[in-house]
């Protein structure tokens, strides 16, 4: 090899770029540096700094990769990073941050991150992974345990909720097509009987149901949505109603999307009646449980639980109210058969004739190959805060969000939409002066919108019946009622100053 130019810096060594025995000083300074970065971070009061058309402009230009051909010190580029990312980032442990499902994170998940990123396991056979394996299986039982779901359970890391929805409707969709008419889709593909199959899940069930049976070949209109009650929850009764139009149409209910915890309003659906009815019709039993999943642990919300060992398949996201980092879920199966729908024995890595149940290929178990060692995060919050610690945070938050409920509720301005049953709060500013509705959207997309830009609060809006509603969402358990009502004050105040005229540039 010939080298044209001269290092552009004397200390230019693969040292200085690959992690090693060798580089362990390097490491070590890196990460301090790292630290600097963090504590700025930390630093700011506000959840963001706030934003300007210019600033967002300018941003997308500093983001662009260019002059890489060469070699340059990380001091530069952390300095370029901190000005371009770091202190734009939104902090989702800021107590005015209230708008989606981010938490504030454990430092032993932050810790278990380092460990995890730095050895770079990849939880996938056996020969990459070994004891690694055994501690996403025990995070993995131990969670099937806290949902009952019996000795044949088992399950896997995921990238979240999504892909877990998608994985249950895989399985319901390959299993009901096995059992009722022997079609084998993993191996031959596509059958006209699928194009039959129906999905029941509440109409305020999240997206991802309807875009995974999209992706499953299935299409949106295999969902059907079922209404919801004045709580939010699934309608047991709408449900077999829809059941059984859906069969007098000459179409097979397949499987029910029972939500713990809607993305929303946090409301739980009956799923002792919902399984009940799912087992009479011989359907598959799916929980979302990927925001309310976690409070299994509570007193508070355990009876919720009730019937949930009944589920075929459940969704958890420990990113949402386990207080992990992006990413961390899991999908669990009651019956560990029902992975034979996703395992492929491939002939580089798992072969089926070098088959060990003392050493299992988690790669058998899910959608993914290469995949992160996520659940260290959980397994060492598990052992370092104990899951009494993890429950106290989740009725914290539950407890604020009802408190919030009850000031807007006495408060003329504001219109609620419901009474928490977890930890978001989904109600409007509603001046009685503004006399119609499309007014109303207006004020509270504004209020939404100029709080956001400010730099001074962050909050969600969602639409109930057509109209917008703004949204707490309450996952730090550290915020206060008194800064949760300053926030309220803020609303009112920017509702207040809302002109419509004016605005109308
Ligand atoms: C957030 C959410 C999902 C999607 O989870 P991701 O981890 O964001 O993919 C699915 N279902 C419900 C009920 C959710 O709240």
């Amino acid at each position: 090899m010939i080298i044209n130019e001269a290092p552009p810096f004397k200390e230019l060594s693969l040292n200085n770029y690959l992690f090693n025995d060798e580089s362990l000083k390097l490491y070590e300074e890196y990460i301090s540096k790292t630290l600097g970065y963090v504590q700025k971070f930390l630093a700011s009061r506000k959840f963001y700094k706030g934003d300007d058309l210019e600033e967002i402009r300018s941003n997308r230009s500093k983001a662009r990769l260019v002059d890489i051909h060469s070699s340059s010190p990380i001091d530069k580029a952390l300095r370029e990073l901190d000005d371009l990312y770091i202190s734009n980032a939104i902090a989702f442990h800021n107590p005015n941050y209230v708008a989606h499902l981010n938490c504030p994170i454990t430092l032993p998940s932050i810790v278990a991150e380092i460990i995890a990123t730095s050895v770079n396991t990849a939880v996938e056979t056996w020969d990459q992974s070994t004891s690694a394996t055994f501690i996403e299986q025990e995070v993995i039982r131990w969670i099937c345990n806290e949902f009952q779901l019996g000795n044949q359970a088992d399950g896997v890391f995921t990238s979240g909720g999504t892909q877990s929805n998608f994985m249950a409707l895989l399985m319901a969709r390959d299993h009901y097509a096995f059992e009722k008419f022997g079609i084998n889709i993993k191996q031959h593909g596509w059958s006209d009987q699928v194009s039959k199959f129906r999905i029941f899940c509440s109409e305020k069930s999240h997206f991802s149901i309807k875009k995974n049976a999209a992706l499953l070949g299935m299409g949106y209109d295999a969902v059907v949505p079922v209404k919801v009650d004045d709580k939010m929850r699934m309608d047991a009764e709408e449900l077999v109603l829809a059941i059984e139009k859906t069969k007098q149409e000459g179409n097979l209910p397949i499987a029910v999307v029972a939500t713990l915890g809607t993305t929303d309003y946090g409301s739980f659906d009956p799923i002792q009646t919902i399984g009940k009815i799912a087992k009479e019709q011989d359907m598959w039993l799916h929980v979302d449980g990927a925001y309310g999943g976690c409070y299994v642990l509570t007193e508070t919300h355990k009876h919720y639980f009730e019937g949930a060992n009944m589920a075929d398949s459940v969704t958890i996201d420990f990113h949402k109210t386990l207080f992990q980092p992006v990413s961390c879920s899991a999908f669990l199966a009651k019956n560990k058969q029902h992975f034979q729908y996703v395992s492929y024995y491939a002939d580089y890595l798992n072969p089926l004739e070098d088959k060990d149940t003392e050493r299992p290929n988690l790669i058998e178990k899910s959608i993914q190959t290469t995949r992160r060692f996520d659940a260290l995060k959980v397994w060492l919050t598990l052992k370092t805060l104990g899951t009494k610690t993890i429950a106290s945070y989740l009725e914290e938050v539950h407890e604020l969000a009802k408190r919030v409920h009850e000031h807007l509720h006495n408060n003329p301005n504001f219109e609620t939409a419901h009474v928490p049953e977890l930890s978001t709060v989904v109600f409007r500013y509603k001046n009685s002066e503004a006399a119609h509705e499309p007014t109303h959207d207006k004020v509270n997309l504004h209020i939404k919108n100029t709080l956001f830009k400010a730099g001074k609060a962050s909050i969600a809006s969602t639409k109930l019946n057509g109209n917008i509603y703004l949204k707490f969402t309450l996952l730090n358990p550290k915020n206060t009622i008194n800064n949760l009502l300053n926030i309220i004050e803020m609303i009112e105040e920017t509702g207040k100053k809302y002109q419509p005229k004016t605005e109308a540039l």
